[in-house]
């Protein structure tokens, strides 16, 4: 007869002085006769034997109990196109930068500790505290800071003392990447219905095909970029289609080091599914950057966007509801330089080094007013 192997635990027998007070029990105990070792062993493997066959009659019983199909079966019954239908009425939104605020928005100030909703009266985050940023008023007893921003859907923090903003800049960002909340203007772009990945494992796997396909990814900066396509797997990366990356004129400050911006290429190209692109036609002004760009090979559609100045956007500031003011006005640019660059990378097949550069300095000639082409129109 067969007997399972165990692997029993190893003594440490070269040291009777162990510190642990346990080993040294364990040590001085004599090992069981080979034959008492064999028998605990057979009945052990019993008892995990009839457990296994008791769960496994658990299951059955529920099933011939169900006398009749609940919702989630009939749901399961309908053709596969019509279950992505409703996964798309549910989770598939409009591109963020096109959104305006709700009548209910609260926009999030990001005085610490935050982001909260107002910075003033009972809720204010100044009558909380935090372990970092608040904790001259620890004393007090006041209650620690948590976001109304602070997803339901993100890992449990660690360090319960911490405000979001503390928590994410302190001790999650030095552990993965992932999108803060520093960018959030308010809430009213989240996205809705997420739950429903949670019903079951099939709901999960069909609908975020659906979520992850259909949906356009926008990021208004390169930070939010490299956060968030980084922080995802790589098999997910890989399901993404449409992304628009533009960079907000309404932001100060944007981080555009040379590195930070050619790490978001090299996320992009990692995007392997990727048919619909949008760019800011800001990027087209350096040429390292352009040289990183015609490597991107999205499969049905490139353009390139440019969004008003500064000066266009304040100006409307009194009325205008929507959250991405500049970006959501952006007009798609076409110039010698993007319908080339956009045709190679359409056609699967990038420009050489040398061929971008000929291109760019001839775009920059003509923006410039001193190429041949502007010089051809004035003499005619
Ligand atoms: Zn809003
Ligand atoms: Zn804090």
């Amino acid at each position: 007869m067969s007997v399972a192997i165990y692997h029993e635990p190893q003594l440490v027998t070269h040291s009777p002085f162990a510190r642990d007070p346990a080993v040294r029990l364990l040590v001085r105990t004599r090992l069981k006769p080979k034959g008492v070792q064999q028998a605990r062993r057979k009945h052990r493997t019993r008892i995990e034997h009839q457990l296994a066959i008791e769960a496994e009659a658990r299951v059955e019983a529920a099933t011939a109990q169900k006398t009749e199909p609940d919702l989630l079966d009939r749901f399961f019954a309908l053709p596969p196109e019509v279950r992505n239908h409703v996964y798309r009425l549910l989770l598939v939104q409009p591109c963020k930068f096109n959104y305006s605020h709700n009548f209910r928005c609260k926009p999030l100030w990001y005085e610490y500790p935050g982001p909260a909703h107002t910075a003033h009266g009972p809720d204010s985050n100044m009558n909380f505290a935090c372990a970092d940023c608040r904790w001259h008023v620890w004393h007090q007893g006041l209650p620690v800071f948590v976001s109304p921003a602070r997803s339901q859907w993100a890992p449990p923090m660690t360090n319960e003392y911490l405000c979001d903003n503390c928590y994410s800049q302190n001790i999650r960002a030095k552990r993965e990447p992932h999108p803060t909340l520093r960018n959030l203007k308010c809430l009213c772009a989240r996205r809705e219905n997420l739950g429903i990945f949670l019903i079951n494992k099939q709901f999960y796997t069909e609908a975020s095909h659906v979520f992850w396909t259909e949906n356009c990814f926008a990021f208004e900066n390169p930070t939010i970029l490299i956060d968030f396509l980084s922080g995802i797997r790589p098999q997910t990366r890989s399901l993404i289609t449409r992304i628009s990356f533009m960079i907000d004129p309404d932001e100060v400050g944007v981080s555009l080091d040379r590195k930070h911006v050619q790490q978001c290429w090299r996320l992009l190209r990692l995007c392997d599914g990727l048919t619909e692109l949008e760019l800011d036609q800001f990027f087209l002004s350096n040429l390292r950057w352009v040289l990183g760009i015609k490597n991107i090979t999205p499969k049905t559609r490139v353009v390139f966007m440019r969004t008003p100045e500064r000066a266009e956007i304040l100006y409307l500031m009194t009325y205008d509801q929507r959250i991405w003011k500049g970006v959501s006005r952006r007009q798609p640019v076409k110039n010698i330089l993007t319908d080339t660059l956009a045709d190679s990378m359409l056609r699967q097949k990038p420009m050489t080094g040398k061929a971008t550069q000929a291109l760019f300095n001839r775009q920059q000639r003509q923006e410039n007013g001193d190429g041949d082409d502007t010089r051809g129109e004035e003499t005619l």
